[in-house]
This record gives C-alpha cells, structure tokens and sequence, in this order.
C-alpha cells in the first residue's frame, strides 16, 4: 500500500491559490498520497479572525508536523514572525544553488545547504551604550539550539550521502564560537560515516567563491548564516526562486515541526493571470519530501523543475512561453516518469545467461 502524509497547507495571497493548485497537481503525479490540511491564511481571514487563524495554524501544524506555506501579504504583523515564534522555529535550512535560466555574474556552480541557528548570536541583544563614546552588547551561544542545527545538518548529510563543514571564528570568540563547534564535534561524533571538516568563517567566504564544489552543508551561527545565506544567493543570482525549511525541536533534538516556504512574496502585480513561476514553491515541497524521508520523491521534484529550466521549459519572468498550468504539467510528467517503476527490460531473459 503507499504511504499517506497529512500536509498542513497555509493558503496565502497574491499569486498563493495557483501555486497551491500547481502544488495538487503535481501530488496527483506522486507515487504516495498527500493529504492537505488547509488553514486560510489570507490577509481577508486573518484580518477577521486573528488570533484564531494562528491558532488553527499551529494545532494543525504540530499534529501534521510538516507545512508547506504560500505566500501571504504583510500588513499589521508579519505572519512569519508571528509563526515562528509560536512554533519556536530555531533553525533555518537554506539551499542555495545556481539554477539554470537565471542570470547570474558567477560563472560557476554552486549547490550549498546552509543550516543557520535562527536564534542567538548578535542579534537577541540590541546592546547598550557605555558612557557617551562606548556601546557593548551580549552574544549569546547555547548548547541547546548548537545541537538542534548540527543534529539536523549530519542527519541532512546521512540521508543525502554530502558533507558536512561547520564554519566560525573559534580562534577569536574563543568561548561562544568554541562552545559552537565544541558541540558541532559532539555531534559529528555521532555520525561517524559524515565526512566533516571545519572553516574559520571568513576563509569560507572565500573558499566558496573559489571552490565552491568543496562545499555542501554548512553549519553555522545566527549572523553568519545571515551574510553567508545572501551572499550565495547573490552568487546564484536566484533571491526570488529559492525556498527555505523553518525547524522547531524536541527536546531531544528530533525535529518536532517544520515550515517550507518559498522566498518571493505574493506578486500581486501578476496574480490571477496563470503566468506565476512555480518553481520556487515546487523546491519548498521537495524540500519538504526530504524532511519525510522521501528522498528519491524530494529529488525527483528538484531535478525535474531544475531540468526543464535546463531545457528552456520556463515561465515569462525566466524568458519562457510556459503559463503555471503548463510548466506544472510538464514538471508533473517529468516526475511521474522519474519515479515509475523501472520496467523490466524485454532482451534481459535473452542477454541473461542461462
Ligand atoms: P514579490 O516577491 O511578491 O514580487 C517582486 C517581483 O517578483 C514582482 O514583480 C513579482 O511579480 C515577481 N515575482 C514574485 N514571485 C514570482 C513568481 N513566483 N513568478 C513570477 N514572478 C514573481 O515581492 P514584493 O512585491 O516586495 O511583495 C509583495 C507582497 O508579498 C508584500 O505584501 C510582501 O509583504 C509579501 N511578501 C511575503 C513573503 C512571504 O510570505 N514569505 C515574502 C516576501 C514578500
């Protein structure tokens, strides 16, 4: 019998309702059943529900443990913060990765996961002035969240077969960045079969722009996730087509909740005109196979959006002739053809020896 997985689905704004019909159609090419539980996350629902729509959103999603969410317009609250802070999401999956048909001045490529601890760091303290002409503020490294992203990263490159770089400036921040990758050691530990090695943070940087083959997971804290996420989107020229997961954990570092969503917002300049590009939302739900363990599923999703770019098959915003409803048949085809079972080959019983 297939697997059946429950879906909480938060349907969005702007261009949100075809990405979520582009998303049905697809299922439908799967070979395992995907059952949505949607929660209407409009701007017209949450402004005449509120607090309701959050908590119907939050049930959901800790009974399903993974969602898939559309885009949805900032007005009064920006409803991923509000998400994030009642799911406790702590950690960031970032890939990144050069995809073809968009332009970018790096002539490499480059396909990295960037797992950034989303709490922390520089960034929970605004710090505080000193006197007049001095300011001082806390940066803060724990144990707990070091662990959740480092557990999630090895686990990430034991389903996938890649390694693991965990990347700070140790030899400088001797006890928050050695505290990091003390515990990024810990946990390496556990996963003896992972290939991991460890960068100062700014020959990284570096590194990869140089070679960026050499690396595929990168482990890192709150504010080096932030720079290094946006510089290889730069390097990939690809801000609006890539897709994230949110984490939330248990305490034993299980991930216990997961939120995929894409990076662009709602385009309301083109929504309703079935000429939104799917593929970012398409990457969200691959992303979302892995975190089910369906891995050939999750990169079958991913290599057929990314080859049909390849191929020239691409929405009017990547210069293409493709509508959402005819790239998402063409990625559905491509996917159910991936994934059928191999047929066995007729000339096998006579090329077998006997
Ligand atoms: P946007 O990403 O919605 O649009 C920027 C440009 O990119 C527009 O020209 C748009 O048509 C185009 N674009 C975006 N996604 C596209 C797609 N899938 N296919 C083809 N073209 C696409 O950014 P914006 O205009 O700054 O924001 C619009 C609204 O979206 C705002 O209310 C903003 O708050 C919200 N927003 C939401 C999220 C989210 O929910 N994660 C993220 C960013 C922005």
């Amino acid at each position: 019998m297939r697997p059946c997985y429950q879906v909480t689905e938060l349907l969005g704004d702007g261009i949100g309702p075809e990405l979520s019909r582009a998303v049905h159609h697809l299922a439908l090419a799967l070979p395992i059943g995907l059952e949505f539980l949607p929660v209407d996350f409009s701007l017209e629902s949450r402004r005449a529900h509120g607090k309701k729509v959050y908590d119907e959103a939050v049930e959901k999603i800790t009974a399903t443990r993974v969602a898939l969410k559309h885009p949805t317009t900032t007005a009064e609250e920006s409803p991923n913060a509000i998400l994030r802070r009642r799911l406790e999401l702590s950690v960031i999956h970032r890939p990144v990765y050069t995809i073809p048909a968009v332009p970018t001045n790096f002539r490499r490529e480059l396909d990295v996961d960037i797992v950034r601890i989303a709490t922390g760091g520089t960034y929970d303290d605004p710090g505080r002035m000193i006197g007049r002409d001095g300011a001082v503020s806390l940066r803060i490294v724990e144990r707990g969240p070091v662990r959740e992203a480092a557990r999630y990263a090895f686990n990430l490159a034991r389903k996938t077969g890649k390694r693991v770089t965990s990347s700070s400036k140790y030899t400088i921040q001797k006890a928050t960045d050695g505290l990091f990758e003390q515990v990024a050691q810990e946990v390496a530990g556990q996963f003896p079969e992972v290939p991991h090695s460890v960068e100062l943070f700014d020959a990284l940087l570096g590194k990869i722009i140089m070679s960026p083959e050499k690396f595929q997971i990168v482990l890192v804290l709150n504010e080096y996730g932030d720079f290094l996420s946006d510089m290889a989107c730069g390097l990939a020229g690809s801000l609006g087509i890539g897709a994230s997961a949110n984490l939330g954990f248990d305490p034993a570092a299980v991930v216990r909740v997961a939120l995929f969503d894409a990076a662009h917002g709602t385009a309301p300049d083109i929504a309703g005109k079935n000429v939104a590009n799917p593929t970012a939302i398409f990457l969200a739900l691959s992303l979302l196979f892995y975190q089910l363990g369906e891995i050939a599923i999750g990169q079958a999703v991913k290599n057929a959006t990314l080859d049909l770019l390849r191929q020239g098959v691409r929405t009017g915003d990547l210069g293409g002739k493709e509508t959402t409803e005819s790239f998402t048949a063409a990625v559905a085809a491509s996917v159910a053809e991936r994934l059928a079972p191999q047929q066995p080959d007729p000339r096998a019983s006579t090329l077998a020896p006997p």
